[in-house]
């Protein structure tokens, strides 16, 4: 039997290494370098090819494809989003991703995306929060304490400096585990029973709870000024967490506008109601918070370039580690047209 040759490998990073390679960073640390990936290509944002994500919808929840590309790399991610799932011993999101050569073609690195993703998102959450939470921001309201949650704080800690996090969910044994996993965090964790406990005197509301349906989690009096909402959960098509008021009342920033009406809290407005894309903001040509009392929402959907930096990230971030195990997944005959004359002398 032939063995594959180097060029014929892929760089895989599965669960395990994935694990270990956050270990070896650190979660804060990986979170904050993942949003300066995310930042530095968010300012080029206009080398990129872009699309709305591709929805498989069931009764049963989303498969989505995630590809960009910026003319000299190409990425994509699967990820599902089921929140039926947890009920039977599944997450609700499970998520992997390719990176690829444009020149080639040719697949660079393979790899797990369900942790990549909640690194990510809390990384492009936290960095969206350094432009728009108000700067004196020392707590941050968690409503969902499921799967994202404990990187949602952590990025708001290691990023924006909040030191309290109020936690609040439906399942109180969500609560429970998500003040267990950030007992060491060095943030002060609150535990609360309802979601107006959990607001209370918070500058920042995230809210990450996953129900396939217009919820309701906060409502227009709930929302003080100075306020800014992270609001990640309502990512689809029928799936929302804001009522529709505080969008009215709130100045609204977005990843790409082309996706976010269709997924996003904005679905509930006409298709022609002002948002802000935030990496315009990061570029400086459109501006962030202005005042203290201004409501800023970012309507977060995660948006493929976040997985393009995340990906390009991890690639660098293995090289010469032993962090990844070469896979064999490519063809490599000595003949390039010779396929066939390849399968026949593996015989
Ligand atoms: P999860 O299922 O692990 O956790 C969701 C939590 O929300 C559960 O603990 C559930 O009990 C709680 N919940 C449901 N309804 C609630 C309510 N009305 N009030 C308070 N809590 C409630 O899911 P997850 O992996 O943490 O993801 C959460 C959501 O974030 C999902 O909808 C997912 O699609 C979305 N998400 C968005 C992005 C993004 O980039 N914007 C990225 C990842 C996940």
């Amino acid at each position: 039997m032939t063995q594959p040759s180097d060029k014929a490998l892929v760089p895989f990073v599965s669960v395990d290494n994935m694990m270990r390679l956050v270990h070896h960073i650190g979660v804060e640390q990986i979170i904050t370098q993942i949003a300066a990936q995310i930042e530095s290509d968010f300012k080029r944002w206009e080398s990129f090819d872009k699309t709305p994500r591709i929805p498989a919808h069931s009764p049963h929840g989303v498969i989505e494809l995630m590809p960009t590309s910026d003319g000299e790399a190409y990425g994509f991610k699967y990820v599902n989003g089921h929140p039926k799932n947890t009920s039977e011993g599944l997450q609700t999101v499970t998520a992997f991703g390719l990176l690829a050569d444009v020149y080639t073609g040719y697949p660079t690195l393979l790899t797990e995306m369900t942790l990549l993703t909640a690194l990510r998102t809390a990384a492009t959450s936290a960095l969206v929060g350094s432009y728009l939470a108000p700067k004196a921001a020392k707590t941050m309201a968690m409503i969902g304490n499921g799967a994202q949650s404990e990187f949602q704080c952590l990025a708001f800690r290691a990023m924006c400096d909040i030191d309290t996090v109020r936690l609040y969910d439906t399942d109180p044994n969500a609560t429970r585990k998500c003040a267990a996993n950030l007992k060491n965090s060095g943030l002060t964790v609150v535990q609360c029973t309802t979601a107006e406990d959990a607001i209370e005197g918070a500058h920042i509301i995230t809210t990450c709870t996953a129900d396939k349906k217009n919820a309701t989690i906060l409502t227009d009096n709930m929302i003080g000024p100075g306020i800014h909402i992270n609001a990640i959960g309502g990512d689809c098509p029928g799936k929302t967490e804001l009522h529709k008021d505080i969008l009215l009342r709130s100045d609204i920033f977005v990843e790409y506008p082309e996706q976010t009406r269709i997924e996003g809290e904005i679905q509930a407005l006409p298709a022609d109601h002002t948002v802000t894309e935030i990496w315009q903001v990061m570029t400086g040509q459109a501006k962030g918070r202005q005042d203290d009392r201004q409501v800023t929402l970012f309507d977060s959907v995660g948006f493929a370039i976040e997985d393009f930096s995340a990906l390009r990230y991890i690639k660098s971030a293995i090289e010469g580690t032993d962090f990844y195990e070469p896979l064999d997944m490519l063809t490599d005959p000595d003949d390039p047209r010779d396929l066939y004359g390849m399968l026949m002398r593996a015989g």
